[in-house]
C-alpha cells in the first residue's frame, strides 16, 4: 500500500453522517496521518430537528448545521468541501450527471479509499441515491486507479443480507473524539446525546455507535 499517498474521502449526504457513522474511523485514520476529507452532498437544510430547545426554523436550518459541520470537521481534524445539493431530492438527481461530479471530485482529491452508504441499505432516500452515484462514479475510472468503496450500511436486516462485514473497527480508542464530534452537531444531535448519557455504557445503542463496520464493494463491471 503507497501509504504515504493515500487520502479517505468520505462521502455522504447530510451534515452529521460522518460524525454518527464513521467518526470513529475516520478518527483512527487520523492518527496514522492519512488525510481525511468529508464531500458533504446537502445541507441538511430540510431536517425534522431544529434544536433543543428549538433555536433554528426553516430558513434558518442551512446556516446553523454549515456551522456544526465546520466544528466537527475542526474536532476532528478535516477537511470539507460541500458538494451543493438540496436536502431531500438526491434520488431526483440524474444518476449520470451525479456521478461525473463525484468522479472529478473523487480524481481532483485524489481519493484511494471512499467510505460511502451501502445503497439499499441507508434506511434514507438520499443516503441510497448517493452511494449509488458513488459506485457509478468509480466505475467510470479505470479500473485499475479506481479507489476502494467502503460501504456504510445501517438497515436492520444488514447482516441476514449481507453477510459479516469486512471491516469491523472497535473505535473505543477514539470515543472522545466520536462523541465531541456528535455534540458539535447542536441542532441534530441532542435526542442521541440524551441517550449515550442515559443508558448504560453496554446497551445494544451504545455499543452500536463504538462499532463501525463497513462492507468492501465488489465491482462487476
Ligand atoms: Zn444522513
Amino acid at each position: 500500500m503507497r501509504n504515504k499517498e493515500k487520502h479517505v474521502l468520505v462521502i455522504f449526504p447530510h451534515p452529521d453522517d460522518e460524525s454518527f457513522g464513521a467518526s470513529g474511523t475516520i478518527s483512527k485514520f487520523r492518527s496514522e496521518g492519512i488525510p481525511v476529507t468529508y464531500l458533504c452532498g446537502t445541507l441538511g437544510e430540510m431536517g425534522r430537528n431544529m434544536g433543543s430547545p428549538v433555536f433554528a426554523n426553516r430558513e434558518t436550518l442551512y446556516t446553523f448545521r454549515k456551522k456544526e459541520l465546520q466544528e466537527a470537521s475542526r474536532k476532528l481534524d478535516i477537511n470539507v468541501e460541500l458538494l451543493g445539493y438540496r436536502d431531500k431530492t438526491l434520488e431526483f438527481e440524474p444518476l449520470e450527471e451525479l456521478a461525473s461530479h463525484l468522479k472529478a471530485r473523487i480524481l481532483a482529491w485524489g481519493g484511494t479509499t471512499i467510505i460511502t452508504h451501502y445503497p439499499g441499505y441507508g434506511v434514507h432516500p438520499d443516503h441510497d441515491a448517493l452511494g449509488r452515484a458513488v459506485v457509478k462514479a468509480v466505475e467510470m475510472i479505470e479500473p485499475e486507479a479506481r479507489p476502494e468503496i467502503w460501504m456504510h450500511a445501517i438497515s436492520n436486516d444488514t447482516e441476514d443480507q449481507l453477510g459479516k462485514p469486512d471491516f469491523i473497527f472497535d473505535v473505543t480508542p477514539y470515543w472522545d473524539k466520536k462523541e465531541a464530534a456528535i455534540r458539535s452537531h447542536l441542532s441534530q444531535a441532542d435526542g442521541m446525546m440524551k441517550l449515550i448519557e442515559t443508558q448504560d455504557k453496554d446497551s445494544e445503542h451504545v455499543q452500536r455507535l463504538k462499532m463501525e463496520r463497513f462492507y468492501r464493494w465488489t465491482f462487476t463491471t
